[in-house]
């Protein structure tokens, strides 16, 4: 899939306040600085379209951009911020609840896993709630271009794989991807082209 064009096109604080579109949304979403802005840009290929590191906890919307005139992402705050108070952590679960759960729209969501550390216990258990939600997502693991001494991300992947089948029959959709090589790209724009097109047909 070629981007023609990709818009932001604005940002809700829950659900019920995003607009009424037809469009089928893809959400993304992942602990924090797991690479998820550089991402989207690396999609959408367009530099400053989702912000790189923003301030950890500030981006608490649900942030909307319009691609190709056909679909969305939609942009979702992350989880696992160190410093985060109760109050703040349990509103980010009513509008992650919220937005999953009731979105009409929503057509798949793009969990993302940093390729550089082992499983973590907070991405298991997020996938493991979306699962109880009956949320249809796709995993994406990012960053796999990293080389460092003791750094395995293939050995990474295969343990999160093992960790995730300890609950779950089969795995859904998995990609892996950079940023920084461009790769995967490819890869998650066809599986949406081709889910798009599948919506069409139903
Ligand atoms: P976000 O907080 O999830 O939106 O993450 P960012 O996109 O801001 O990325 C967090 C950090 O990881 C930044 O320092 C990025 O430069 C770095 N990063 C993101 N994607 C990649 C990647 O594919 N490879 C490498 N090596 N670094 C990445």
């Amino acid at each position: 899939m070629l981007i023609e064009s990709a818009y932001y096109t604005g940002s809700y604080p829950t659900e019920s306040k995003c607009p009424k579109n037809s469009l089928p949304e893809y959400a993304f979403i992942g602990r924090s600085n797991v690479g998820k802005s550089s991402l989207i840009n690396m999609l959408c290929d367009r530099k400053g379209l989702a912000k790189v590191s923003g301030t950890p906890g500030k981006t608490q919307l649900l942030n909307f951009f319009e691609i190709n005139k056909s679909w969305y992402i939609v942009d979702l705050p992350g989880y696992g911020y160190a410093r985060i108070s109760k109050t703040k952590r349990r509103e980010w679960e009513k509008m992650i609840q919220s937005y999953l759960k009731k979105r009409q729209t929503l057509v798949c969501a793009f969990v993302l896993i940093d390729s550089n550390v082992k499983p973590q216990q907070i991405d298991l258990e997020f996938i493991n709630w979306m699962g109880e939600m009956h949320v249809p997502f796709a995993l994406v693991f990012t960053k796999t271009d990293r080389k460092k001494k003791g750094l395995d991300v293939e050995v990474n992947i295969a343990e999160f794989k093992k960790a995730l089948l300890e609950n779950w029959e089969e795995l859904p959709p998995v990609f892996e991807t950079s940023s920084v090589l461009h790769s995967g790209r490819s890869e998650m724009l066809t599986f949406i082209e081709q889910t798009n097109a599948k919506l069409i047909h139903e």
